[in-house]
């Protein structure tokens, strides 16, 4: 069985199909020979009973008359006809007759004849005829006869099975053939794989063989491939292996490591020789035994990092100043850090120490320390040290509340001595310099030299301001002490500069800068002296530039627009133009006016960046408004020192030049006197050239500079725009009153049209007109409005009715009054009325109740009753305006009581009597013009 098992696979199925066909056939033999046995036996037994009947028959027939002769040869003829017989006898008595041939030879073997029994062979029958005996017949069959037919038979069988068995086995042979081949390459390719990891099997035969041969090749890649990581791995660690001994080896630097007990598992030879300690006499020490250490400084004994490293995983650097102490005792000053040893999973395995003597860093730190901090030539601390003297005693002053001030101090002769005696004079004079200023100082103090003939002084612990003069004055008279310099006496002075914290509360670095920009004032100021900074000044200055700054950026990046306020001709009720008003839309802010950002914009490179800007801004306007049939000049406020610039007339170029729709003539220029009183001569060749390029030029806020006649003269402007603060006050004000006039009467003189601005109401307006001047601009107009809303404004924009009132008509500065008058009524009004929302009461208590006291009582009973006493109007006004004061008093009264609805009710009556007067006061107008001046009649009045 067990032979079976490792016979190969053709050689079992082979056996197999051996042995079942061996069984198969010897069974099939055995039972095809008994059935040719008996096949024979019946035949045998037909063919001697057939023949010993007719031969019987014969010989009795024979044997009546004796022919024995025939007996003999029917025996004969029998024999041979039957290959069976072999022989055959008759006996009668003694007679015996009998033929024979000789027996078959056998074509079968012995154990053929052996396997089957021979037959029974021998029949003996009785002959008779007609009841008479004959005799005996004795048939002798031959036994192999049958026997031969039956191995005939059977090779002949055998012969059949056998071919059929061998086609059985090729064609099974050849069946397995292909399967087997796989096999083969299959285990052939697995024996050769043990050798060449590169071998793969032909994929072939059928679908499990396939199978298995992809899965083999799917192995022995993954097998190969596995194996070449691993080699790599492996090759790599080995590599790094070596690389980390052999650096740990031949590394400057010591390194010691311990496990996770902190026990010492290796030293380097570096580490060897610092300790003293040797690779096998340190395995397993504590790691505070072989690695000892120190404060440099205290000598105690130091922290050894280890622990904590191991404890905590933490990389921890020893503190500064730690030395070593080795076996020997011996001392060595060292740098290092430690760090955890991890495992791939982070565990900590132990720590590495790794540390360097730094001897002899440290002497040549120290004298590098010197030399970096200290100025070779007198010895004094540099800038470097001064920095770091300084910072300490900032924080020592915000620590204890002191006082700390930091000077700088230039000599004021030093050059001139330098150039005349040499440089080796003048270093000498700088250590004489240096050092009688350190005899004078305190130990706390620092005396710095920045370069130069520049140094630097930080006094320490003041106690204040007085103390810090007494010794900078002490300093400079021992300064401007004679010097002896190579046999000559030599004087200088020093200009000091100093600045004192916390009053000023800056940094450092600022402080010197300070302190510089005061010892500046100081030589500014003649020398020889100390001068203290003036923080507040500073502060000021520098949040100047901060903001400017922000406005900067702010116009850059769009957050300015411009915003417009119409100019109109109240005469002709036509509106002429817009001012153009810039307006800066802050983010966070809001809209912020011009008084926000103006003042910072004074810088001139910033006012021209405006001054392009609202060009620009009020062309686009102009041609846009062209463009919609309007013909409005715009006009466009420009910085003083932009209009004086050499780059001013470019700059308006270049704007026109970016519109050409826009029509030049329809802007104007407005600059302020200042400006062009500046540099007349520019100021007027600019002012040409704009005249020459048709562009107005108006002077803005007329009145409140130097103008002076002779500049008006020479100043080809064409506009002259009456300041608004004399505009404003011209009802309350005679002086203003006659201010505008005067600068009305100017205009018509030189030929120059004249603008008001500030028009806040329409007596304003009425006056102005009055006066000569029928252009105005003001929120009793209108106000500054986005570009937007201009052409929706000016559609729906009504003139004041008043004007048109008063424009056509004649009258005469007499009648003046009566505008102030008017104005003073709605004055009185409204102040009453405001009241109500919270505003304070200005009139007195008499002007309030008493309708003689207030300012229309006082024109009522004086100029009014002289000039239109006689008139119907000026009467019937009379018991109005008392009525007036009754209901304002009672406005006033309600709102005490603090029943704000009845008040409020009764400013309705208010205002519905108000314009009842103006109503009177209008029809005064009227009528006097119509009565063409008719004479006073100071009788007429109503008292
Ligand atoms: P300004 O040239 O005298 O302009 C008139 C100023 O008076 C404007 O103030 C206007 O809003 C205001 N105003 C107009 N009517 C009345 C009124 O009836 N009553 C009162 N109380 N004020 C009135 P705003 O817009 O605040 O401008 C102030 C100043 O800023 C301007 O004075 C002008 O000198 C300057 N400014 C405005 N825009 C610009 C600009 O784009 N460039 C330059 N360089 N300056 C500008
Ligand atoms: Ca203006
Ligand atoms: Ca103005």
């Amino acid at each position: 069985m067990k032979i079976l098992r490792q016979t190969p696979l053709f050689w079992r199925l082979f056996f197999v199909c051996a042995a079942v066909t061996l069984v198969d056939g010897t069974l099939r033999t055995w039972l095809f020979l008994r059935e040719e046995r008996a096949t024979q036996m019946q035949a045998i037994d037909l063919s001697i009973t057939t023949t010993a009947t007719l031969l019987g028959a014969d010989i009795a027939e024979l044997a009546i008359t004796g022919d024995y002769a025939s007996i003999q040869d029917q025996l004969r003829r029998r024999v041979t006809a039957h290959p069976m017989l072999q022989r055959a006898e008759w006996r009668l008595g003694k007679a015996r007759l009998a033929f024979e041939v000789p027996p078959l030879r056998a074509n079968y073997p012995a154990w053929f004849a052996r396997l089957t029994p021979l037959f029974e062979c021998t029949r003996t029958t009785q002959v008779s005829l007609g009841g008479t005996d004959y005799g005996t017949l004795i048939l002798t069959c031959d036994p192999v006869h049958p026997l031969n037919i039956i191995w005939q038979r059977m090779v002949t069988q055998a012969g059949v099975s056998a071919g059929a068995l061998a086609l059985l086995f090729l064609l099974l042979a050849l069946a397995l053939r292909s399967s087997l081949m796989s096999l083969f390459r299959l285990t052939e390719a697995s024996q050769r794989f043990i050798t060449d990891l590169g071998t793969r099997t032909q994929v072939g035969g059928s679908r499990e063989l396939r199978e298995l041969g992809l899965a083999f090749n799917a192995m022995a890649e993954k097998i190969e491939s596995t194996l070449a990581a691993l080699q790599t791995t492996r090759a790599e660690l080995q590599r790094e292996a070596t690389l980390n001994h052999v650096t740990l080896m031949s590394i400057g630097d010591a390194v010691i490591t311990t496990d996770a007990e902190g026990y010492v598992t290796q030293l380097n030879p570096v580490a060897e020789s610092m300790t003293g300690w040797s690779q096998a006499e340190a395995q397993g020490k504590p790691i505070d035994e072989v690695f000892r250490i120190i404060s440099e400084e205290t000598g105690e004994p130091a922290v050894n990092p280890t622990e904590r490293v191991l404890r905590e995983g933490v990389v921890l650097g020893l503190a500064n100043h730690t030395a070593l102490i080795a076996r020997d005792g011996h001392v060595t000053p060292i740098e290092d850090s430690a760090a955890p040893i991890r495992s791939a999973a982070g565990e900590i395995l132990g720590c590495v120490l790794v540390f360097h003597d730094v001897s002899e860093k440290r002497a040549w730190q120290t004298e590098i320390g010197w030399q970096a901090t200290h100025d070779a030539l007198t010895g004094l601390p540099n800038r470097m040290l001064l920095a770091d003297r300084l910072d300490q005693s900032l924080a020592r002053a915000r620590r204890e509340d002191g006082q700390t001030a930091v000077a700088l101090i230039d000599l004021d002769e030093f050059k001139p001595v330098n150039d005349r005696l040499g440089h080796a004079a003048g270093d000498a004079l700088l250590r004489e310099v240096a050092r009688r200023m350190q005899e004078m100082l305190r130990e706390t103090d620092t005396l710095a030299r920045l370069g130069g003939d520049e140094l630097a002084l930080v006094l320490s612990d003041l106690s204040g301001l007085d103390e810090a003069k007494g010794i900078f004055d002490r300093l400079l008279a021992r300064l401007t002490e004679p010097y002896q310099i190579e046999d000559e006496e030599i004087r200088i002075s020093a200009s000091i500069g100093y600045t004192l914290f916390p009053q000023d509360n800056a940094d450092g670095d600022t402080l010197l800068r300070h302190a510089d920009q005061a010892m500046y004032a100081a030589k500014r100021a003649g020398r020889n002296r100390h001068f203290l900074f003036d923080a507040q000044h500073d502060m000021a200055q520098s949040q100047q530039r901060e903001r400017m700054e922000v406005i900067r950026q702010a116009l850059e990046s769009g957050q300015f627009e411009m915003f417009y306020q119409p100019k109109v001709n109240m005469r002709h009720g036509r509106i002429m133009g817009f001012e153009a008003l810039a307006r800066w839309r802050h983010p966070q802010q809001g809209l912020l006016p011009p008084g926000t950002f103006l003042p910072f914009m004074e810088d001139h490179l910033m006012g021209s960046a405006l001054g392009r800007f609202a060009l620009d801004a009020a062309l686009t306007q102009i041609a846009a408004w062209q463009a919609a049939g309007h013909t409005w000049e715009v006009a466009v406020n420009i910085t003083p020192q932009h209009f004086t610039s050499p780059h001013f007339l470019t700059d308006l170029e270049a704007a026109l030049a970016a519109h050409p729709q826009a029509d030049p003539q329809l802007l104007t220029l407005e600059i302020v006197e200042s400006a062009a009183m500046a540099d007349l001569e520019q100021a007027a060749r600019v002012i040409a050239t704009c005249n020459r390029l048709k562009i107005n030029v108006a002077v803005d806020d007329f009145g409140v500079g130097y103008a002076s006649l002779t500049y008006l003269k020479r100043l080809p402007v064409d506009v002259l725009k009456i300041d608004q603060s004399f505009v404003r006050d011209v009802l309350d004000d005679a002086g203003d009153l006659a201010l505008v006039e005067a600068i009305i009467a100017l205009s018509t003189v030189f030929g120059r049209s004249v603008v008001a601005e500030g028009v806040e109401t329409s007596e304003h307006g009425v006056l102005l007109m009055r006066l000569g001047c029928d252009v105005a601009q003001g929120y009793g107009i209108a106000r500054p409005m986005p570009a937007a809303d201009v052409l929706p404004w000016a559609a729906g924009w009504q003139p004041d009715p008043s004007w048109a009132l008063w424009a056509d008509t004649k009258w005469e500065m007499s009648d003046f009054p009566l505008l102030v008058a008017q104005y003073d009524h709605l004055r009185w009004v409204k102040n009453v009325i405001n009241t109500l929302e919270g505003s304070r009461l200005t009139l007195s208590h008499q002007e309030l109740v008493d309708h003689h006291s207030c300012r229309l009582g006082h024109w009522y009973d004086t100029h009014g009753k002289q000039r239109y006493g006689h008139l119907p109007a000026f009467r019937e006004m009379y018991p109005v305006h008392e009525l007036v004061h009754v209901t304002g008093r009672e406005v006033l009264r309600l709102k005490e009581m603090g029943d704000m609805e009845a008040a409020r009710a009764k400013a309705q009556e208010l205002l519905a009597l108000k314009d009842r007067i103006l109503g009177f006061l209008s029809r005064l107008q009227t009528e006097v013009a119509s009565s063409t001046h008719a004479p006073p009649n100071p009788e007429a009045g109503p008292e």
